[in-house]
């Protein structure tokens, strides 16, 4: 569903992706895991251009995005991208001047020119699945982590993406409301969406991914089965994260 060959990125002198060429088939979910630092978030937001790659291919249904020069960038191509794909971050970054409803209707109306009624009616759909409509009215700030983060979900979801993007959805929680938001996501990997998600939860990766790639220090050391990945791990890098996090 979604590829990149040898994608680069660096912050000044210092690289942080060098050369990552992974690919998403479809209906996969994969974790991403590694060190603080290794490069995750930085990949994760180069595959929707939140971040600009410096150099390398993004493929996505058919098309390709090369990126051949960085002040440059194919504006429309990373349009088309973007409004295919959902991004849930760590920190929920819900607009906080938005009721819960606002923040799954406006962008869809204004934006993308969905028609008010249906963006309403799809937007109560999803806030029953993550069991948030009796909050359609309260302000983010009278949420807890959890339900945040439970609408940012159902936010994600309301442009009808192809592909979801999470960046540690769970590690900005309190430990009792990691429960409720890891329950969405694993409901959605169970409807077969196409989901990559960067975790520090090991048995999150164990149990609902179908693959899991590790990185480290901008590369990709490991992708595989997560009954290989995780428990016979040919890294010795891999090997050693694998002791630190357990
Ligand atoms: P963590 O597990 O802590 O979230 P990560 O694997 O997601 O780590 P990244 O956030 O991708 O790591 O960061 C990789 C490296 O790039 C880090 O050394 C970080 O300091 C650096 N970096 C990330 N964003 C920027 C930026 N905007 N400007 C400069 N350096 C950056
Ligand atoms: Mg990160």
């Amino acid at each position: 569903a979604i590829e990149t060959r040898d994608l680069h990125k660096s912050f000044g002198a210092f690289k942080v992706l060098k050369g990552v060429s992974f690919k998403a088939h479809e209906h996969q979910v994969i974790a991403i895991i590694g060190a603080s630092g290794s490069g995750k978030s930085t990949f994760l937001r180069c595959l929707n251009f939140l971040e600009q790659p410096d150099q390398g291919e993004i493929h996505f249904k058919g098309e390709v995005i090369r990126i051949s020069d960085p002040r440059r960038p194919p504006r429309q191509q990373i349009e088309r991208l973007r409004r295919r794909t959902g991004m849930v971050f760590q920190q929920f970054n819900l607009w906080s001047h938005w009721t819960v409803l606002e923040n799954l209707t406006k962008v869809p109306i204004q934006v993308h020119g969905v028609p008010r009624a249906e963006a309403m009616a799809r937007a109560m759909e999803l806030l029953n699945r993550v069991g948030m409509a009796e909050k359609r009215d309260a302000y983010p700030a009278a949420l807890s982590g959890g339900q945040q983060q439970r609408v940012a979900i159902a936010r994600a979801l309301a442009i009808e993406p192809e592909v979801l993007f999470f960046d540690e959805p769970t590690s900005a929680l309190d430990p009792e409301l990691v429960g409720e938001v890891l329950t969405v996501i694993r409901g959605l990997a169970k409807e077969g969406r196409t989901m990559i998600v960067v975790t520090h939860e090991m048995s999150f990766a164990r149990e609902v991914s179908d693959r899991v790639v590790f990185f480290h220090d901008g590369c990709i050391e490991e992708d595989g089965l997560p009954a290989d990945v995780l428990k016979q791990p040919k890294s010795a890098r891999l090997g050693s994260f694998l002791r630190s996090v357990r």
